[in-house]
């Protein structure tokens, strides 16, 4: 991997002396789902203190519309769940850590709707719906197509009025701080547009920072998924796993000047059909699933049928359910198909596959140990193996909540214990000046995330890889080696840094297997049934 990558622990160069500090027991990184799951968590026993670069309603969270996986029904069963979870995870599950997450879905839904979620329901039953790869209706869904907006507002509600809870909004983590004798995580250095940068040390970290959608130019991501957390990790030395791992959702709108907004898998679940420009009905040729197949499988059959009818998207055709219904169950979907003139019960909308769920992230296990002492991962933001090498729909938003209660009530334990004390310690940072010319930041953003969608994006090969790596390499000689001093800079940097990871692991990944597709291998070897682990060093990338 190339040095500019490799050579910086802390993006800025910084005496701890010089700057303020501030003092919790446990610091959460993210008020998503999982940061927030976590932080109630650890509440019950330790002061938290929980931070979120944007205000608090910018996360992947509240774009959640499908839903909660969770067996809720007689005629399903775990087994089920857990069956279906292996499958999608095509040889890179850890099932250990998929009966975990599994087993406790359905205490997980009843613990959120005694605290509030207004799930949907059916007569006095919780209302389930069904998504790709589920072999049972299992989905709860909370008003329609809102699920993640209202999980998240009554989440933060929760939160907000916790005695042992601060939240900090508009504060950017910049890197976490280790200790120099053990190398453990104890706190963050962060920067807020009015105090500045602060150094804040804690007894336990969490980091739940979440996912990367924003490396890749078409994305259903909000724009602050700029894989951030797995950068920061990695210069702190964490290991991380998966990292070629994107899963590409197959329908986000495709209207020129739209945010490509998710068009959810749910609406499949109804009985959309997707349909070409010719107007026929292909999924049949690619999967015998037909729309409800796994989520590559149908971003792939997109982009196959695309390419053989010259066109840049397909569409979905919900005509036939009924406009009433579908606007029941669908309404954010409704709101924004109107918003561009699209009537659902009369046209057809376009669609076509984005970046969504970063799979890869920072190595965790059920409970969100990370390989660093003092930091547990969470979420989007953490790669426990629940995934595999592809997420079954619904799970994501479950382990958000599975593992951030474990993590944060375990990280609260820890920070308890007689002997984790609270000191500052002093960190000098100083890297190299650079005198070369000012950058035009938003230009390596719009280019980095145009090679990604071509060249790393849904449909990989060798070659393609190994030039992304060099152009990747080359812009990080003259970006990396500067000092930015607002997010905006450091957000680049990290994106810079997570591409050249997911290339990288990519790259070495010969062969297809779940949401990693290579054209020149597309068959899966048994021989690469085995995650990749990777850290830093200052000398090199080490990857087991
Ligand atoms: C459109 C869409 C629809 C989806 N639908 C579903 C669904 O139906 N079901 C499902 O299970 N999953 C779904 N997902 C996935 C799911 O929403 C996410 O995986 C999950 O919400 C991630 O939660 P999180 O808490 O880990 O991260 P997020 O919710 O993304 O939260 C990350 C937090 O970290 C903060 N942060 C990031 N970087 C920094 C930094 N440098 N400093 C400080 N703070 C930082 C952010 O501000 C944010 O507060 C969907 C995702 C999208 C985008």
């Amino acid at each position: 991997m190339e040095r500019p990558y490799l050579q910086r622990r802390y993006l800025l160069s910084f005496d701890s002396r010089d700057i303020g500090h501030i003092f919790t027991d446990v610091l959460v990184i993210g008020a998503g789902a999982a940061g927030l799951r976590a932080a109630l968590a650890a509440a019950e026993n330790a002061q938290v203190l929980v931070l979120t670069k944007g205000d608090l309603e910018q996360s992947n969270t509240c774009y959640a519309q499908g839903g909660i996986a969770a067996v809720m029904d007689e005629a399903d069963s775990i087994e089920a769940h857990v069956a279906d979870t292996i499958s999608c995870a095509a040889g890179l599950g850890d099932e250990e850590v998929i009966r975990r997450v599994v087993g406790e879905a359905t205490q997980t839904i009843a613990e959120m709707i005694e605290w509030g979620l207004p799930a949907d329901r059916e007569g006095d039953r919780v209302a389930l719906g069904r998504e790709g790869a589920h072999s049972a209706n299992r989905i709860v869904h909370a008003h329609g197509d809102a699920t993640g907006k209202y999980l998240l507002e009554m989440l933060i509600d929760r939160a907000k009025a916790h005695e042992n809870i601060k939240i900090f909004e508009n504060c950017f983590v910049v890197d976490l701080i280790t200790d120099e004798a053990d190398g453990a995580v104890v706190g963050a250095i962060t920067f807020h547009a009015r105090y500045g940068l602060q150094m804040i040390w804690a007894k336990q970290t969490i980091l739940a920072a979440g996912g990367a959608g924003m490396l890749w130019r078409e994305t259903s991501n909000p724009s602050c998924s700029t894989a951030d957390a797995v950068a920061i990790a990695f210069r702190s030395g964490a290991e991380l796993a998966e990292m070629e791992m994107m899963q590409f959702h197959p329908t986000t709108l495709y209207v020129a000047g739209a945010t490509r907004a998710l068009i959810s898998e749910a609406v499949r679940g109804e009985g959309a059909h997707l349909i070409d420009r010719e107007g026929n009905r292909f999924m049949g040729k690619y999967h015998e699933d037909g729309e409800l197949a796994p989520r590559d499988v149908v971003s792939r059959a997109i982009v196959a049928q695309t390419e053989k009818t010259g066109s840049t998207h397909v569409f979905l055709d919900v005509r036939h359910i009924g406009a009433e219904r579908v606007k029941r169950r669908f309404p954010q979907i409704c709101r924004l198909c109107a918003d561009f003139d699209i009537d659902i019960g009369n046209d057809l909308i376009p669609v076509r596959p984005a970046a969504h769920y970063m799979i890869g992230g920072v190595k965790a296990d059920a409970d969100g140990r990370t390989s660093l002492g003092g930091l547990w991962a969470c979420g989007e933001a953490a790669c426990t193996g629940l995934h595999g090498a592809n997420r079954l729909a619904s799970n994501s938003l479950l382990e958000t909540l599975v593992a951030g209660k474990a993590c944060g009530r375990l990280a609260a334990d820890a920070a308890g214990e007689a002997n984790t004390r609270l000191t500052a310690r002093r960190i000098i940072s100083s890297n190299p000046h650079s005198d070369r010319t000012a950058l035009d930041l938003s230009d390596i953003r719009n280019s980095l995330r145009s090679i990604m969608w071509r060249n790393a994006g849904i449909v990989r090969t060798g070659p393609r890889l190994a030039e992304t790596k060099e152009i990747i390499g080359f812009w990080g000689s003259y970006v990396m080696d500067k000092e930015f001093f607002d997010p905006a800079g450091w957000e680049v940097q990290n994106m810079l840094t997570a591409s050249l990871l997911v290339v990288e692991c990519a790259f070495r990944r010969a062969e297809t297997r779940g949401v990693h597709y290579r054209k020149d291998f597309p068959e899966t070897d048994p021989a690469w049934a085995r995650r990749q682990i990777l850290r830093r060093t200052e000398q090199q990338l080490v990857v087991m």
